[in-house]
């Protein structure tokens, strides 16, 4: 069987040379498109090296038995591919589900990686969470890059330094890997979610709780957040404006499945922060968590350093792609039986993630 991989328009690839010998256990031969992985820093000598085939775009089309990829692939690409081929991308379908209908045109079986559902078994395939995770990583050090300041209390002889401030909105993976980052720098980390199971996560990484009263239950949400209520979001403004006057640094993730992100630092609270001071924004493609973010923009305002960037997985590309990788290998091993492609509909995993309409 074929498994194709394209070069692209991103810094990551869905599959590195490490891992091919363990896609070839399962009875893949990976095919990858010319340089699809020199922005990552994976040569085409090195797929070669492993017993990958380089090649180019359309020999992989017309031949791939699987596709997979970060971004899903173009109609035009679609178009090219064999029937029945599995395509396995992030189609997105919680956000807009037209795209289910529009895949249907095409004799293909697409998979959408966004829809495996977080449970403790599948979650060596969970790609949302492992970029999700080098994204609150990188977060804190791309505020560190724009702070004035530094991270940890320092006692020098020409003077003490305070430890830096950082307020985590959005405790998620992301945020809860950006909590244990800032406070390994040495920063004093208060974070606030909804989330029931939140507050203990936070406490454990040594972050405080901000306190907000009144959040919906979120038991059954698979868990992901569900809106709040108005009063909620503004009791939590509030608590956020206090602490936002005191921060160095602000990190938002905060997100509901399949809605626009709450906005959790309007302009006015922007206005009252101290000059120097950084928000980076993971929200910014679902709307931003702050007013003022520019989605893929760096913006300076009212003195405040704004990174609206949810992205931020893609400028880690070496170990994203290492990571992508094996959530791949995990994902399809379940789908693979004695060397051939057997689809288990029973299997909670593959049925929720196959998005072919009347499977
Ligand atoms: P996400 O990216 O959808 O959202 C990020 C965070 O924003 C969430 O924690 C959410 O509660 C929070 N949020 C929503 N509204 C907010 C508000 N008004 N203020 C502050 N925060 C707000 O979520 P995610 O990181 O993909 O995952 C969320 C949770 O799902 C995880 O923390 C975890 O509990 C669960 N999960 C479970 C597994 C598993 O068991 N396999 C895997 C991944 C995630």
């Amino acid at each position: 069987m074929i498994l194709g991989i394209l070069n692209e328009n991103d810094q990551r690839v869905a599959i590195v040379p490490q891992l091919i010998k363990k896609f070839q256990s399962l009875n893949f031969e990976i095919w990858v498109e010319t340089k699809a992985g020199e922005t990552a820093n994976y040569s085409d000598e090195e797929y070669e090296a492993a017993n990958g085939k380089v090649t180019n775009k359309s020999e992989i089309l017309a031949n791939a038995d699987v596709l997979v990829s970060y971004h899903p692939p173009s109609d035009d690409d679609l178009k090219l591919l064999k029937p029945k081929t599995l395509v396995v991308s992030m189609f997105a379908p919680y956000a807009d589900d037209a795209i289910i209908e529009h895949l249907a045109q095409f004799d293909i079986i697409p998979f959408s990686l966004d829809m495996i559902p977080r449970t403790t078994i599948a979650q060596s395939m969970d790609v949302l969470s492992s970029m999700a995770s080098v994204a609150g990583y990188r977060a804190v050090l791309e505020a560190a890059n724009y702070l004035p300041r530094y991270f940890p209390m320092l006692i020098t002889a020409a003077g003490s330094i305070k430890p830096c401030s950082v307020v985590v909105l959005g405790a998620g993976v992301a945020g809860l890997q950006a909590i244990a980052t800032a406070k390994r720098l040495g920063a004093v980390v208060e974070a606030s979610d909804p989330r029931a199971a939140a507050k203990e996560e936070i406490l454990s990484l040594g972050g405080k709780f901000i306190e907000v009263e009144g959040a919906q239950d979120d038991t059954g949400a698979g868990g992901y957040a569900v809106q709040q209520s108005e009063e909620y979001l503004e009791r939590q403004k509030v608590h956020v404006q206090e602490r936002a006057m005191k921060a160095d640094i602000i990190i938002t993730t905060a997100q509901v499945r399949g809605r626009k992100s709450p906005i959790l630092i309007p302009a006015s609270t922007v206005e009252k922060m101290r000059a120097g001071s950084v928000i980076i924004d993971l929200a910014a493609s679902t709307g931003g968590n702050c007013e003022l973010t520019e989605d893929g923009k760096i913006v300076k305002k009212h003195g405040v350093t704004i990174v609206g960037d949810s992205n931020l997985a893609a400028k880690m590309p070496t170990d994203s792609s290492f990571l992508f990788s094996n959530n791949i290998y995990n994902y399809l091993k379940i789908m693979v039986k004695e060397g051939q492609i057997d689809l288990d509909w029973n299997n909670e995993i593959i049925a929720k993630s196959c998005i072919k309409p009347n499977k």
